[in-house]
């Protein structure tokens, strides 16, 4: 429907007077001695942000702390106050026109409006056809004034800087390299935020300003991977981190694998001493691991299996140093536990975890004691699966581990054949030696893909102690009877080891062996 402009409709502009900018002219429309002016080229007059929806014949703009929407031919006119983001209406005498694109409003009823909402005077003289504004406080006031980019360990860090806590944001990073940054309710200081760049990984900004929203996109270098905003609502200002393809990290890895390479050359020559032991107690801090019927945390259990069985070593083994990748109750990540294995020059690395089965309470129960194989059967594969799920717990863990396919394990294994044959030796060992002192039935050595047997470049083993699925198994894993019969048991084992080992059990294993 279009609305007809009445009859004896009088044509004469406006003059808009402010003092911080040139004088400019609004068309209006003086009917039956209502004058009615064009919003339109009020919000072009004074620069405001405006946004038009040509479908609904709404426009919108923006006042430093406010947001005025007026609709074709509708006397309702919405305020929106952007401090607390309520909204109000207020109802105009007449109804606004709307010719040609152009929005009319009663122009003496509108500056009543913006003399409320802007805190200033703004006036209107139907005899001299004038509008006249005092002042434009704050017009010059941003949002976001400007923007900084630090290097960062995994990348960068963008800050947008603000000059009030911001709305509504929504970061999206194309695939093509185009950042998207939507900040609801802002306006832009586009001068300040495309002055300095290229800047790190940004190549080109863009600013969209409309008047519920700014539209900031970033052109950024290929090598950046991925945006995150960061919630940190200590500071006004909007950080985003953007992630690379992380050289740091990969210097790092190649950096520890060089160090291994090192170090087990050096371990070659004394190789036949048993004289380090890392043991590595499942989970901790933010991931418990399986928990039991009655509650009980795989981490706890673990740890206090790991304490006791580190103390009975370093008391009864003199020369053999214990390394343990925790003694409390922290988080640490899969890799940084075979990496403190590689970097200890140890000769034996026992994981120690407690199995479960997905529904609980049930009855399988019994110990385990798991190679870095491929999983054979499928509650193996299950086991490794629970296992390994803890690495989406740590951060940028996407890019550290690689899938466990068929492929990667051959790559993997070969890596380990050199210490496959001394694993499979003390799991043996291991089992036979618990199985003779528990009360917890020996189900024996079997192999899947568990990540933190991977990459360890000594004999290595997991072992699954028992079942806190199992109610009376659950009993003695969380004793601290039961625990110590668990630490002796496997102090057994790595005792019956260690004997054969330096007589020089020479298992037949890979050509480069020979010595
Ligand atoms: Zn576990």
């Amino acid at each position: 429907m279009v609305a007809s402009l009445p009859a004896a409709a009088e044509r004469l502009p406006v003059t808009i007077t402010s003092p911080s900018r040139p004088p400019g002219t609004a068309r209006a429309i003086d009917t039956l001695g209502v004058v009615y002016i064009a919003v339109n080229d009020f919000i072009s007059t004074l620069g405001l942000p405006f946004g038009e929806s040509v479908e609904t014949r709404k426009i919108e703009f923006r006042l430093p702390s406010y947001r005025l929407k007026v609709t074709a031919n509708n006397p309702f006119l919405v305020i929106t106050n952007l401090s607390n983001n309520s909204a109000s209406v207020h109802q105009l005498s007449n109804p606004s026109l709307y010719e040609a694109g152009v929005y009319y409003v009663p122009a003496r009823e509108f500056v009543r409006v913006l003399s409320f909402i802007w805190k200033s005077s703004v006036t209107f003289d139907a005899a001299t056809m004038t509008m006249g504004i005092d002042v434009l406080p704050a017009l010059a006031t941003f949002d976001i004034t400007d923007f900084v980019v630090e290097p960062k360990l995994n990348g960068y860090l963008l800050t947008l800087k603000a000059s009030r806590p911001l709305g509504d944001v929504e970061a999206w990073l194309k695939p093509d390299g185009w950042l998207f940054v939507t900040v609801t309710d802002a306006r832009a200081d586009t001068v300040a935020l495309t002055k300095h760049v290229p800047a790190g990984p940004i190549t080109k900004v863009l600013v969209f300003q409309s008047a519920t929203s700014v539209q900031l996109t970033f052109r950024l270098t290929s090598d950046v991977v991925k945006a995150e905003v960061v919630d940190d609502r200590s500071s006004p200002h909007l950080q985003l981190s953007l992630r690379t393809q992380n050289a740091v990290e990969r210097a790092e890895l190649e950096r520890s694998r060089q160090a291994s390479v090192r170090q087990s050359l050096e371990r070659d020559r004394d190789r036949w001493k048993m004289d380090a032991i890392v043991i590595d107690a499942g989970h901790g801090g933010k991931d418990p691991g399986t928990i039991g019927v009655r509650g009980t945390r795989e981490k706890d259990v673990t740890l206090a299996v790991a304490l006791k069985l580190g103390k009975l070593i370093e008391e009864r083994l003199k020369d053999v140093k214990v390394i343990y990748t925790r003694t409390d109750d922290t988080f640490v990540e899969l890799y940084r536990r075979t990496q403190i294995a590689n970097e200890s020059g140890g000769k034996l690395f026992v994981s120690i975890h407690c199995n479960a089965t997905r529904r609980k309470p049930s009855s399988p129960n019994g110990f385990e004691i798991y190679l870095l194989r491929p999983g054979k059967t499928e509650s193996a594969i299950d086991i490794a699966e629970r296992e390994n799920a803890v690495i989406t717990l740590e951060e940028g863990h996407e890019d550290r581990y690689q899938e466990l396919t068929e492929e990667n394990f051959i790559l993997v294994t070969m890596q380990q054949m050199a210490f496959m044959k001394y694993s499979e030796t003390f799991a043996e060992i291991a089992a036979t030696a618990m199985s003779k002192s528990l009360k917890i039935k020996n189900s024996g050595v079997k192999q899947a893909g568990f990540y933190v047997l991977v990459g360890a470049s000594m004999p290595n083993v997991l072992v699954e102690v028992g079942y806190l699925s199992n109610r009376s198994e659950e009993g003695i894993l969380r004793s601290s009877a039961g625990q110590a019969k668990i630490a002796e048991a496997l102090f057994d084992g790595i005792l019956e080891y260690k004997s054969q080992y330096e007589k020089g059990i020479q298992p037949s294993v890979g050509s480069h062996e020979g010595r």
